[in-house]
């Protein structure tokens, strides 16, 4: 099957991933972009969130592999760096240093800008695919004589007030976080979708940094990474945050100070770096002495989790919303690239079932869309409902990832790879949460550790400040 023509609605990382599905099923796809579109990896204003880190889950690299073979190869040749979080990573878990060892999951470590410029390249490659840059969506359009269809989108320049019409056979709508086809459908008469939004108040502060190539660091570095979470027994403010410094192209990295509940965050360079010489370990104060500042420090609050429920919701054929624009994560997990990826790949799969023309496409694309989403808002939640629970003094929720019986298997199950191994495909999106409970290897590693009694909590003054290097396995 052939459909005619295809529009899509934002050229971020969801809206080429759909477009480069699309391209395969439709004779022409257009994507309209609000901004123009930069030739090679750089800002743009309709993504602010490229300033800030993007890691990129297993599932994720395997997925945008799947879509767009060569993509891991494009990104490395420009210089993503290969990176096993198991043994490339410093990770200071609430009480302890994580144990070294391999995964067997080579990730890939870039910016979000480089991400995004090797897959728009692609986009752009594709013959099938219209890039239609500084367009602006402002409503959708039903299709003549029936109102339950939507046949087309109205777009202007931007900055310009007269609108346009373009037609499409099914509109795809991947507008990012923000997007308004919930009020655009509302205007036409649709029913309000039903939104679930849970805001642990989660904000990010990021420096960018040029780091000296690898040969001329301490020799005793072996990290490529650091990974400093809050500490399980806060006594000072700045136990409460988390840093990340994860290595990007061209021997840079980003340094993320992020915290949930709502905490002042540094503004300034000097706040920054002394409340980087503050955290658990010295190690990432150490980075930034031999590193220089390369930008400002960004600031990003509104990263709650956020789903519009299209999947409990009676709307018009012709029309499917992916990927942010129907479930936003809190960035704090790495979701959102995974999910988008994921989606698009649910998109292919029912383009080669069914008619995107038929009046059941959409209901039946939400309905698959949303059996995923379920499981990395069930991630993401989780922690952000205990964060909430804490902040209004309430007891911690025992029940998801978040709870304490599950920090527990996380904490004293991590040096088993009985425990450690299946967790980790579950935080990649590899295998769904609920899959854990008919693991029976699984599940007996799970009881016999819940039978022995909890380890005492380790003194938080008697973590070493470096990490030890070397690896178990
Ligand atoms: C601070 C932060 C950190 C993050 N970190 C990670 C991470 O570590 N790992 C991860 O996997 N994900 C992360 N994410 C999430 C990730 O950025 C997104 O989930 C992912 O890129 C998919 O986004 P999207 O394409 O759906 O939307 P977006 O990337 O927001 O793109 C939407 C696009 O639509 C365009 N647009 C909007 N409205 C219109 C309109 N009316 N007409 C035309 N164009 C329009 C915008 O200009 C934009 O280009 C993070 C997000 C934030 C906020």
């Amino acid at each position: 099957m052939t459909a005619k023509h295809a529009v899509v609605i934002g050229g971020g990382i969801g809206g080429m991933c759909a477009a480069g599905v699309l391209s395969r099923y439709f004779e022409r796809v257009t994507l309209l972009e609000r901004d123009a579109l930069p030739k090679d990896a750089a800002h743009r204003k309709g993504v602010p969130q490229s300033r800030h880190p993007h890691v990129m889950l297993d599932r994720g690299r395997r997925e945008l592999e799947a879509l767009f073979p060569g993509w891991g190869d494009a990104l490395r040749e420009r210089g993503a760096l290969n990176f096993d979080a198991g043994v490339d990573l410093a990770t200071l878990q609430p009480d302890r240093w994580s144990t070294r060892r391999r995964t067997g999951r080579v990730a890939l470590c870039a910016s979000r800008l480089l991400i995004e410029s090797v897959i728009r390249d692609r986009i752009r490659s594709d013959p099938r695919v219209t890039i239609v840059e500084g367009v602006e969506v402002t409503d959708l359009l039903p299709a003549p004589g029936d109102s339950l269809r939507i046949a087309g989108v109205s777009a202007r320049q931007v900055g310009a007030q007269l609108t346009s019409h373009i037609d499409a056979d099914l509109v795809v709508n991947c507008s990012g976080r923000s997007s308004r086809a919930p009020q655009w459908l509302e205007r036409l008469g649709f029913p309000a979708i039903e939104c679930e939004e849970i805001d642990a108040d989660a904000g990010y502060s990021t420096c960018w940094y040029q780091a000296p190539p690898a040969n001329q660091r301490p020799a005793h570095w072996w990290w490529k990474g650091v990974f400093l979470n809050p500490s399980s027994q806060p006594k000072r403010p700045e136990d409460y945050y988390f840093a990340l410094l994860l290595p990007i192209e061209n021997d840079r990295f980003l340094l993320t100070l992020a915290s949930w509940g709502g905490r002042q965050l540094p503004a300034d360079h000097e706040s920054f770096a002394a409340l980087c010489a503050r955290l658990r370990s010295p190690i990432v104060a150490d980075a930034l002495a031999i590193s220089k500042p390369i930008s400002p420090i960004f600031h990003r609050r509104g990263m709650q989790n956020i789903w519009h429920h299209y999947e409990r919701w009676d709307g018009p054929a012709g029309f499917i919303s992916v990927a942010d624009a129907v479930c936003a994560f809190n960035p704090v997990y790495g979701q959102g690239m995974t999910s988008a990826a994921v989606c698009a790949q649910i998109l292919r799969e029912l383009l080669g079932e069914m008619d995107p023309a038929d009046a059941g496409f959409p209901a039946s694309f939400f309905k698959r869309q949303a059996e995923f989403v379920r499981q990395p808002w069930a991630l993401s939640v989780a922690r952000d409902r205990q964060a909430l629970a804490l902040k209004e003094g309430k007891a911690e929720p025992d029940e998801g990832f978040g709870g304490p019986s599950w920090e527990r298997i996380f904490r004293e199950g991590a040096d088993d790879p009985a425990i450690a191994e299946p967790l980790f495909d579950v935080i990649n999106l590899n295998r769904p949460p609920e899959s854990l409970m008919t693991d029976g290897a699984f599940l007996a590693a799970v009881n016999e550790l819940l039978q022995r009694p909890p380890l005492p909590a380790a003194d938080p003054d008697a973590i070493t400040a470096y990490p030890a290097d070397p690896i178990a396995n």
